[in-house]
């Protein structure tokens, strides 16, 4: 995934702090509301919101917008 210009600075660091099977679970279990189930995101953006990470993108299998917020541990 060719992510760096996906990602705010702010937002990688944050990314980066989730270990990877985390990491990996959070893209593979993001609701898409089309598809009525968890699915797997394809992110678009990621940016911080109020403190917390919001990965916005598309499903991987209807394309959809999907979204998924990461709030802090
Ligand atoms: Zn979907």
């Amino acid at each position: 995934m060719s992510d760096n210009n996906i990602f705010t600075p702010q937002a990688r660091k944050i990314w980066d702090q989730i270990p990877k099977g985390s990491r990996l679970k959070i893209q593979n279990t993001v609701w898409c509301s089309q598809c009525r189930k968890a699915v797997t995101i394809k992110i678009d953006s990621a940016s911080i919101v109020a403190g917390d990470l919001l990965l916005q993108g598309t499903c991987a299998i209807c394309q959809g917008k999907v979204a998924r917020l990461v709030e802090k541990e």
